[in-house]
């Protein structure tokens, strides 16, 4: 409680915090606070148009952001809050610009973590969290990975347990009819819509470049969510993606790895078992670090299923990780 009580006032003072949540760790900075948040770009290396999560410590705070409160919204935030679930609503006047990327929306969320509820109480204020990596990397799910990329960076680094779900919140456009998901999670589109009982989309560039069949012809598609544009959750590794049945998928990876290690390369493989989509969430980032770590070359992934929801949201993370770099057997 010191601890935390002590980050809370760091970042009433303008400062930066990393915290633990259930999805991966934030990196904190007052939301009402423009120099505080432009800092949070710089200490990650964020490009600035990409906005920022802001994070509450109970819902009724949600009113403190946005002006719009549709029936819908409230049926989210009942349903999935605290949780994985980020809302996208119209902004308040009082929302920096900076922490929306200049756009007239505002994402917020209730994480699910005793930790980050508690810093962003004692603080007072709404907090803008992105995920607390250097822009670009693996997103982190253990305070060690923090501390590997912001050390020095940053003011207090608050170690908590590892991220149970791993990987990011799932976002939610509420501002269109239908809703939009712009970025999937472990919450998906038909949860969604069976808590509010109508229809929620998937944005179509979530279908587009290498994720299955389904649009192969997409790519020029363009994100509503600004941070999809960019180069993401890369390992310093090269890193390829096969897919296809199971099978032929692990002979691939043996086939490509010998074939590696032949001509010198280092290759680590990321094979999750079948099926164990909340697994796969769980430790995908940190497999990725591990394997740079262990300094390999290249890394060889093996795709899960795209019908899975949960296996959806991990591809989306593996996709953009090999930079669509994909083997079809
Ligand atoms: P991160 O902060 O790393 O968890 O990423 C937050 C994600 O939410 C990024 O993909 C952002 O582009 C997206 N996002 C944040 N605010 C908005 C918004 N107002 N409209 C659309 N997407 C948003
Ligand atoms: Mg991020």
């Amino acid at each position: 409680m010191e601890k935390i009580s002590h980050a809370a006032s760091v970042l009433r003072r303008g400062g930066l915090v990393a915290f633990p949540t259930e999805t991966v760790y934030g990196l904190g900075a007052n939301a009402l606070d423009e120099k505080a948040v432009a800092k949070v770009y710089e200490a990650k290396g964020r490009p600035s148009d990409n906005p920022m999560i802001v994070h509450i410590s109970r819902a009724s705070d949600i009113g403190m952001l946005t002006p719009t409160l549709s029936p819908a919204i409230v049926k989210l935030a009942d349903n999935f809050w605290p949780g994985p679930l980020t809302i996208i609503c119209k902004k308040r006047e009082e929302v920096p610009s900076i922490v929306t990327g200049g756009l007239d929306t505002v994402a917020i969320r209730l994480p699910d973590s005793s930790i980050a509820i508690e810093l962003i109480k004692l603080s007072g204020v709404p907090i803008a969290g992105p995920s607390a990596n250097l822009s670009g990397s693996p997103s982190p799910t253990k305070a060690e990975h923090v501390i590997a990329d912001l050390d020095g960076r940053v003011d207090v680094i608050l170690k908590g347990p590892d991220s149970r779900i791993g990987i990011e919140s799932t976002v939610v456009d509420m501002t269109v009819s239908p809703p939009v998901v712009l970025r999937p999670g472990v919450l998906t589109a038909d949860i969604l819509s069976a808590a509010i009982d109508e229809p929620v989309e998937l944005d179509p560039a979530l279908l587009g470049r290498g994720s299955s069949d389904e649009a192969e012809d997409s790519a020029e598609i363009i994100p509503k969510s600004p941070g999809m544009k960019y180069k993401h959750y890369a390992p310093t590794a090269e890193m390829v993606v096969v897919e296809g049945q199971r099978k032929r998928v692990t002979e691939e990876i043996k086939r490509l790895k010998s074939m590696n290690e032949r001509i010198g390369r280092k290759v680590g493989v990321i094979l999750f078992e079948e099926k164990e989509y909340v697994e796969a969430a769980h430790d995908f980032y940190a497999r990725l670090r591990e394997l740079d770590d262990e300094k390999v070359d290249l890394i060889l992934a093996g795709a899960l299923s795209y019908k899975d929801g949960v296996g959806f949201a991990v591809m989306n993370r593996m996709m953009k990780s090999a930079g669509h770099n994909v083997v079809k057997v």
